[in-house]
């Protein structure tokens, strides 16, 4: 087969699941420990996986929240518009987990301040973030301002055209290279107040990741392709060495290992600790069988 003895398997020092997504998978298995009724709004994570072993235990996904009239719904950890909030808690026969990250609903609650509060009212609120992500929706639903705009990246920034100054939030999930240069070019033509609102997880799995790919002969990237951060994660391991982005164990390729002495591992924030636990399990087997 063409491989070499003492195969090297190195997992990075970040990988895997996050604060926010530990923090919704428990509540959602606490809940589905006490009630038989209990929905996420939409799939809680970006993992087919991890979700097809939660509907096991009777956590299913809602698409529709009219269809149900009672039970317990849990909220995503990116959270949801203000006004799809506000109609769910009216609802008394309905339970709302809320499991937002908590860095989330900080973003949340600054977005909420910048619209009451009379000075920061009359300035331009820039949302930098991608346009579409469910997050970046529901934080433009606590602004009351209707001067509140979304930049994704320095190109939109440069096009930017407003007068008077401006109050920056962040996605949580911005790469800090990409905020601080639209940070940059805002403020070449702004008073700009920012608001750093970036969480560390996704920046610290990018940072360990391409520090291991940068390291070693092959990497495998573990997590849903419907994951943007793994995808991500496979874009910057790609970069450095061969990578493949896997979803599970069964993928794994005998033929991969061929020739290499070392293969790094790593994981998106919504991919469980199981999943990467088998794939390590795989690729050890295979060095051993060699
Ligand atoms: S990536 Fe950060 S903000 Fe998002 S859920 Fe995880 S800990 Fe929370």
């Amino acid at each position: 087969m063409g491989l070499k003895p003492g195969l090297k398997i190195k997992i990075a020092n970040n990988a895997g699941f996050c604060f926010g997504v530990k923090r919704a998978i428990n509540l959602a298995e606490k809940t589905a420990d006490k009630e038989c009724k209990v929905y996420t709004l939409g799939p809680i994570i970006h993992n087919p996986q991890e979700v097809k072993r939660l509907e096991k235990k009777k956590i299913r996904i809602l698409t529709d929240i009219n269809k149900i009239k009672s039970g317990s719904i849990i909220l995503r950890t990116h959270g949801i518009p203000f006004n799809l909030h506000k109609k769910l808690i009216k609802n008394k026969d309905i339970n709302i987990i809320d499991a937002t990250c908590p860095f989330v609903k900080r973003a949340q609650v600054i977005m909420k301040q910048l619209s009451i509060d009379v000075k920061s009212k009359a300035k331009t609120v820039i949302i930098v973030g991608e346009r579409v992500h469910p997050e970046v929706i529901a934080l433009m639903s606590y602004s009351n301002n209707d001067k509140c705009v979304v930049i994704e990246n320095v190109a939109e920034a440069q096009n930017f055209k407003c007068i008077g100054d401006l109050n920056i939030v962040s996605q949580t999930t911005q790469t800090p290279g990409n905020f601080k240069n639209i940070v940059e070019v805002l403020k070449k033509h702004h008073e700009v107040k920012v608001y750093n609102t970036i969480c560390k997880a996704t920046f610290d799995r990018q940072k360990s990741a391409e520090e291991l790919a940068k390291s070693v002969d092959l990497m495998i990237v573990v997590g849903g392709k419907n994951s943007g951060n793994t995808t991500r994660l496979a874009q910057i391991c790609s970069a450095n060495t061969d990578t493949y982005h896997i979803e599970t164990v069964k993928s794994i390729k005998k033929e991969w290992f061929k020739n290499i002495d070392s293969v790094g591992l790593t994981a998106g924030a919504s991919t469980p600790d199981w999943i990467i636990e088998e794939v390590e399990k795989k690729v050890k087997e295979i060095s051993m069988k060699n």
